[in-house]
């Protein structure tokens, strides 16, 4: 890739500048600053040592050139073709946190919510703990309105420090920003450096439980160590996203159980189940498809680790429209085998011969889980 300027060139562009003190990276893959831990590249990142540097190098920068600030990336998709121009990370480097004469919190762009939470609780203060449940930054928050268990983060904030492309660097007060949920318009042309929040006052190490009780409940439904898209939905007015997606039958697709044999039983009389068993075997087969197609060929089907060992109408409704492809099945022996014997259930003289095996699954889900919590690729 060709990088279009080097910091050298951008002091040059520059004039007066000083030497940039952040650090540059060229290409730099986005999957690694964000939850979903996918997208492109950054066509250049930039980490800057502090505000003043943050200044020079927006200052530096190319007015046709885009400019994107990213936090702790934990409400962010990037596409796969990745983001062209300056990609400027804050967590890690805008991190200055402080107690105001004033008895404010102003804390800058990059500190984690959850380290405001922490700090005004040991400061005496009450009303920021639902921020140890947000995994992004000040910055983040405050583009967002980020909130959890009732509050949000703007009812917090008295000012906010922003800066624009000329580097100029403004405290504003809240007037200047139009506030609703998750959605906060404000003077375009500026992001946010810092922000200044107010507390109630209470007693020092106060909120200690009520974060405790926070983490823990998001601890045991968020695995936030693992990729993440977080909540995708947004509540609309008047209502709760969750509860839609509960009405519409389609939570978990179905809605009722995770187990196939229990969604074959129902699906004669529920139509949740018979769509979440269409679904499951329609995504089998297209992968199955796929394979073939690939490969151009293959010399067997195997059912085995949960999908499809125990269940001759869900091999065959998987099978069925795969025909085309040389797989068929012997009906009178796909019948028989209920995954307690590894069996033969192709047709005689099929190109595509299918076996059943049956697995350990409580073995295969056990390696599974501890492949994902030590972060092992598949
Ligand atoms: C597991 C999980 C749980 C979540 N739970 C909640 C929740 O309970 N409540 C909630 O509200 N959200 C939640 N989120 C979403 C997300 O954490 C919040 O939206 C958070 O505020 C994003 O902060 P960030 O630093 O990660 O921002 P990023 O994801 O890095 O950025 C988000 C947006 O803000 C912009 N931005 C970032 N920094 C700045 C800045 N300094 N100035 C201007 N713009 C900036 C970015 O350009 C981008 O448009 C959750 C996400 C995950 C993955």
């Amino acid at each position: 890739m060709r990088h279009d300027y080097r910091m050298s060139e951008m002091d040059l562009g520059g004039g007066a500048a000083p030497v940039l003190r952040g650090r540059f990276l060229y290409n730099e893959p986005m999957k690694k600053y964000v939850s979903w831990r996918a997208g492109g590249a950054a066509q250049r990142a930039y980490i800057p040592a502090d505000l003043e540097d943050l200044g020079w190098l927006v200052r530096s920068v190319p007015a046709h050139e885009d400019i994107h600030l990213v936090g702790l990336g934990s409400n962010l998709l990037v596409r796969d073709g990745g983001v062209r121009g300056t990609v400027i990370m804050t967590s890690g480097a805008l991190g200055e946190l402080s107690l105001q004469g004033d008895g404010t919190v102003r804390a800058e762009a990059g500190v984690a919510c959850a380290k405001i939470a922490r700090f005004s609780v040991q400061q005496g203060l009450q009303g920021g703990e639902f921020l140890a449940g947000i995994p992004g930054t000040v910055g983040g928050a405050l583009a967002m309105n980020a909130g959890c268990h009732g509050s949000e983060t703007w009812q917090f904030v008295t000012a906010v420090e922003t800066i624009d492309r000329a580097g100029e660097r403004r405290i504003r007060p809240p007037q200047d920003f139009s506030v609703a949920y998750r959605k906060v318009a404000g003077p375009s042309g500026e992001w946010f450096v810092a922000g200044h929040f107010r507390f109630r006052p209470g007693q020092a190490g106060d909120g200690k439980g009520v974060i405790k009780q926070l983490l823990a409940k998001r601890g045991a439904s968020q695995p936030t160590q693992l990729p993440n898209a977080g909540s995708v939905f947004k509540n609309p007015a008047g209502d709760f996203a969750a509860r839609l997606v509960e009405a519409s039958g389609l939570k978990g697709v179905s809605g009722l159980s995770n187990d196939l044999r229990e969604l074959l039983a129902r699906e004669g009389e529920d139509g949740r189940a018979r769509l979440a068993v269409e679904l499951f075997c329609y995504r089998v087969r297209k992968y199955v498809g796929a394979y073939l197609a690939v490969l151009e060929g293959a010399d067997a089907l195997l059912f085995a680790g949960g999908v499809g060992e125990h269940l001759p109408s869900i091999r065959s409704r998987i099978c069925g429209p795969l025909a085309w492809c040389g797989l068929r099945l012997d009906a009178t022996r796909n019948e028989a085998a209920r995954g307690e014997a590894p069996c033969s259930i192709g047709a005689p003289g099929a190109p595509v011969q299918a076996f059943v095996i049956p697995s350990d699954e409580e073995r295969i889900i056990a390696w599974d889980t501890a492949r994902c919590l030590s972060g092992r690729p598949g």
